[in-house]
């Protein structure tokens, strides 16, 4: 199978896209710096994603890098590589184009990556082709001296910024009023906060500093035994469906989740059904995810008989109910890889990642759930181009686009990351 890139490239240079191939915007076929001036996620963004105002925006990258072919432009990524040597280490979300993870030292989902960094103590600049909540990890986590770079500012995450820590502090603080602030008998406090992986460094930081924790989509049910043996409740951030899907499975009902919506007071409930809840839903969802319909597993059912399908946690629960299975990126590789007679795998996660097992396991057939080609919007910000330009700056030794997280966010950002690696499924 062709990756993404190269598919887009052929329906850009026959503007005939087949069938199969169908974009869901035709901006895919322009490069990603047209952007760059423009506020916003970039093509393939949902209509329903706002850019917060005071979002990083990317200056413009400079012409040589612009204008320089695919074939020289691997030729001077290769050549900076090289001249760093063990001083660099490249991370690569799954969720990136293979046009940026032939380079990647380590390829993984962002807690992987952040961690990866760590076993390359000699790295003195981090370059994160991911998005800006998981450079800010990674810089949590890095040692003094180390550098995280992202290669586009504008590669934001507009499920993270739908929970910023205004709103969050504002509906925490109308919580505390309702629920006060005493712990019941058995030691338990009124409400714990949680938050994904996938949530600004500020918000890891509230976190830490309000006895919460964060978490993965591989470990969002431990996760939340944890916050229940702590508290009575759960307020759950940014993304209501991986909150929603990890309760519904512990047998956490309807009734007992409801949607906070930051823009409405109480969060559009009232305060009995504030009283009555166990956990909170933030009103935040991701858009890749979003795009997978129940009507696709039916098409793919019908159009392949016996077909396996895996879905992501961040699909809605009608989604997930429907599927085969759910779980993260890494729960999708690990049961491709194991699987032992050839399988029909229907997916439901970003685009690139799915093709990308396509190509590595052919003795399957793999495709994605969603037959119209869109990857995530803001992962696709980070093109050669631009990685080009931060490692040739690194090269000179200039740091360009570095992620800095503020020591006191980070220390407590950080506790809250070591409460969810201390966490242990309920025995
Ligand atoms: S796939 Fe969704 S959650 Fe992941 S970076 Fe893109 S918008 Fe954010």
């Amino acid at each position: 199978m062709t990756s993404v890139d190269t598919t887009i490239q052929r329906i850009r240079l026959t503007g005939k896209p087949s069938s199969s191939d169908a974009l869901c915007t035709t901006d895919l076929v322009e490069s990603p710096w047209n952007f760059d001036a423009v506020p916003g996620y970039g093509p393939g963004s949902s209509m329903s994603d706002v850019i917060p105002t005071g979002a990083p925006r990317q200056g413009v990258l400079p012409e040589e890098y612009r204008t320089a072919s695919a074939d020289e432009l691997d030729r001077r990524i290769r050549h900076a590589k090289g001249v760093l040597g063990d001083r660099l280490v490249i991370l690569g979300h799954h969720y990136q184009r293979d046009e940026i993870i032939r380079y990647a030292d380590f390829v993984g989902d962002s807690f992987q990556l952040a961690n990866a960094a760590q076993t390359v103590p000699s790295a003195e600049a981090i370059v994160f082709c991911g998005v800006h909540f998981m450079a800010e990890t990674a810089d949590i986590l890095a040692q003094t001296g180390q550098s995280v770079i992202l290669p586009n500012l504008a590669a934001g995450c507009s499920m993270a910024d739908m929970a910023d820590i205004d709103s969050v502090a504002s509906a925490w603080a109308e919580l505390e009023r309702i629920y006060g602030t005493e712990p019941d008998a058995q030691g338990r406090q009124p409400i714990v906060p949680v938050t994904y992986m996938n949530s600004s460094a500020a918000l890891k930081g509230f976190c830490g500093q309000h006895g919460g924790i964060v978490c993965t989509s591989s470990n969002a049910q431990t996760v939340l035994e944890w916050a229940f043996e702590r508290g009575q409740r759960v307020l759950f951030f940014p993304d209501q469906h991986l909150g929603r899907n990890t309760a519904k499975a512990m047998g956490i009902t309807p009734e007992q989740m409801p949607l906070w919506n930051p823009h409405k007071p109480l969060g559009g409930n009232t305060e009995q059904q504030l009283v009555d809840a166990r956990v909170l839903l933030w009103h935040g969802f991701c858009s890749v995810h979003k795009r997978f319909t129940t009507d696709q597993i039916d098409r793919a059912r019908i159009d392949h008989p016996g077909v396996r399908v895996i879905v992501h946690p961040e699909c809605p629960m009608p989604v997930v109910d429907a599927a085969d299975e759910a779980g993260s990126t890494d729960y999708i590789l690990t049961a491709v890889a194991a699987a032992t007679e050839p399988t029909t795998f229907a997916i439901g996660t970003e685009i690139n990642m799915v093709s990308r097992l396509a190509a590595e396991y052919p003795q399957h057939t793999i495709f994605c759930l969603d037959p119209v080609i869109c990857p995530c919007s803001t992962m696709y910000r980070i093109h050669p181009g631009y990685l080009a330009w931060v490692l040739e700056a690194l090269v000179r030794g200039e740091v360009l686009n570095q992620i800095t997280v503020e020591p006191g966010v980070a220390s407590t950002a950080k506790i809250a990351l070591e409460r969810m690696l201390a966490a242990r499924p309920a025995g």
